[in-house]
């Protein structure tokens, strides 16, 4: 087993599993590091896990300088006007401003999320792709389509429910989201799912379903032995609607997962 530098191996069971979870951690944050030296970064900006989520916290020191609040909610608001009165605003001008991590810098629009202000039933995905950056919208390319489609099919429309990202800011060529950037993007997701308190959460894909169960389990096993929860909230996890772009041998039992996401919600 490697060890890291300067660090003595303690002798106990506890110890050598803390020594293997810091070799996971500094491996992260070695792919981490070498990710974002690949997407052209010459200076690592780290989230501080201790900051609140709000305006005034998010240090707007790189790329272009965010719009006033005033422009920028009137922005928003046009994009959701169901937020008028809800946290979900404040929040979502937050999200704008944020610059925890480098891809508030690289994006074009953040995407916080869209929907009813408060929905029942939750979805959760992965991070905004190009037409998403383009809009500040989530789900409005491809996969957005084909998600659009399975909500008509069990009879919901996306202005009935919620549908959010675990990053609210577009990886460069899409690649999947950094574990830093899952930190520094959690606060927003954590404040929008107290703030929503929907009776059910949908997992669109891996990375979801790992977030809001806090498991490190495949899909497959999400899947099939869940539902696990997000602070007492029953989570469902299921293919994500790109994944089901790529194989449409998932939809069969994508299919089956959404029949009974609709049944328990019309239980609630
Ligand atoms: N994929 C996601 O996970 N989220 C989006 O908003 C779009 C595509």
């Amino acid at each position: 087993m490697r060890t890291l530098p300067g660090y003595t191996e303690p002798p106990t069971a506890e110890g050598a599993e803390k020594v293997s979870e810091r070799d996971a951690i500094t491996s992260d944050l070695r792919r981490w590091v070498k990710q974002q030296r690949a997407d052209g970064m010459e200076e690592l900006l780290l989230p501080d896990s201790e900051v609140q989520v709000s305006a005034a916290t998010a240090t707007a020191d790189r790329g272009p300088a965010p719009q006033p609040d005033a422009a920028l909610r009137a922005t928003l608001l046009e994009r959701h006007p169901a937020w008028a009165e809800s946290p979900l605003l404040p929040l979502a001008v937050a999200i704008e401003a944020c610059r925890r991590c480098n891809l508030g810098a690289q994006r074009g629009c953040s995407v916080p999320g869209t929907g009813h202000p408060k929905a029942k039933l939750v979805f959760v995905g992965e991070a905004p792709g190009a037409e998403e950056d383009r809009l500040g919208i989530p789900f409005v390319g491809r996969a957005g389509q084909l998600l659009d489609k399975i909500l008509a099919a069990i009879d919901l429309k996306r202005e009935d429910v919620h549908i959010l990202n675990i990053l609210k800011c577009r990886p460069p060529e899409n690649r999947n989201p950094a574990p830093l950037e899952i930190e520094a993007c959690r606060p927003f997701l954590e404040q929008q799912l107290d703030e929503l308190a929907p009776g059910i959460l949908v997992a669109l894909g891996l990375f979801a379903g790992q977030w809001l169960t806090g498991k490190k389990l495949s899909l497959t096993k999400l899947r099939e032995t869940g539902p696990f929860a997000y602070r007492g909230i029953p989570v469902y996890a299921t293919y994500h609607p790109a994944a089901l772009l790529r194989n449409p041998n998932w939809k069969r039992p994508a299919w089956e997962d959404f029949k009974i996401i609709r049944e328990e919600y019309s239980k609630l």
